[in-house]
């Protein structure tokens, strides 16, 4: 028969191994969840990534994300813990846009610019507004006769008004801050364009001495009465107009813009021919750099202030 005292440390022996076993099993657990939150976030289920949202966030105080929403426009700018999105692509890529907000840990949105009334560039911009939301939202003042009465700009309005948003109708001049940025809308200049595309908002963006251009699907006409105002239309990164149709980018334009970067979104074998091959050529001659989102996946420039880094999905 054993002792008192034997019986007692031959159970905390077991004891202590169902318990190392136990700590073993949780570690195993714990250290699993971890490391594919952090290192493998792209293939988490849902679940997981909402549990544990991994936040991919730059060293800099300024970034433009080129969202890629197949053929539409979605651009999304980070300044100094403030955010702005400008339209959200196409009916059916809502679900990429709000995925690439949620991941860079974006709850509410400072400003939502809404650079005109089609689909490939409002088509997102419900759902936008009735999950993330903002406090701002800018775009073209229309008059009757322009205004849409199709589903998506109804459902779109509708969104607006149950959001609660400032609506700020864009005015020539006007500006605004985003963190330390600041920017200034250049267009619309008429308010009468036959061609929705032309009451495009065309906004400048600065931070320190680096400037960005957001263009919607101005054209030609609307690029020479930006143009005719006389701004500063000299920048760093142009993004094209109307996703390189050959209908944009004018020569004056670009001889004003003088673009180093150049970023169209458009989508791989898209209905309309876009880029145009013709104003493909006629960027690569002033730009140093062009990056497409068809060809690319999200392109993301970081900038100081002063000098421009750019990276993209399908390095
Ligand atoms: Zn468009």
């Amino acid at each position: 028969m054993k002792r008192m005292q034997e019986v007692t440390e031959e159970d905390k022996k077991t004891k202590f191994r169902k318990y190392k076993k136990i700590i073993y099993l949780v570690a195993v657990v714990v250290i699993s969840v971890i490391a594919a939150a952090f290192g493998f976030s792209d293939e988490l289920p849902v679940f997981f990534s909402e549990i544990f949202p991994v936040y991919e966030q730059t060293d800099s105080a300024f970034e433009v994300h080129y969202i890629d929403v197949g053929q539409g426009d979605s651009s999304l700018i980070i300044c100094d813990g403030q955010s702005m999105l400008i339209d959200a692509g196409e009916n059916g890529h809502e679900i990429d846009v709000l995925n690439y907000l949620r991941t860079h840990g974006i709850e509410k949105l400072d400003y939502i610019i809404a650079s005109h009334q089609h689909s490939d560039h409002i088509g997102g911009l419900s759902e936008v507004l009735d999950e993330i939301g903002t406090d701002n939202i800018i775009m073209p003042r229309l008059t009757k006769e322009q205004t849409p009465t199709n589903s998506t700009y109804t459902a779109f309005l509708k969104s607006v008004q149950n959001s609660g948003a400032k609506v700020i109708a864009s005015k020539v001049g006007a500006t605004y801050t985003l963190g330390s940025a600041s920017f200034e809308i250049l267009g619309p200049v008429t308010d009468d364009a036959e061609d929705i595309n032309n009451m495009s908002v065309v906004v400048k963006m600065t931070y320190g001495e680096n400037i960005f251009l957001f263009t919607g699907d101005a054209e030609k006409e609307e690029e020479r009465e930006i143009i005719a105002t006389g701004a500063d239309l000299d920048c760093d990164v142009l993004k094209v107009g109307h996703h390189g149709s050959g209908t944009s980018s004018g020569v004056d334009f670009l001889d004003a813009v003088s673009p180093e970067i150049c970023v169209i979104q458009v989508g791989a074998d898209n209905d309309y021919g876009h880029p145009h091959e013709n104003i493909v050529e006629r960027l690569e001659s002033y730009a140093d750099e062009i990056y497409r989102t068809d060809l690319c996946g999200d392109i993301v420039i970081t900038c100081d202030g002063n000098d421009l880094n750019v990276s993209y999905e399908n390095q």
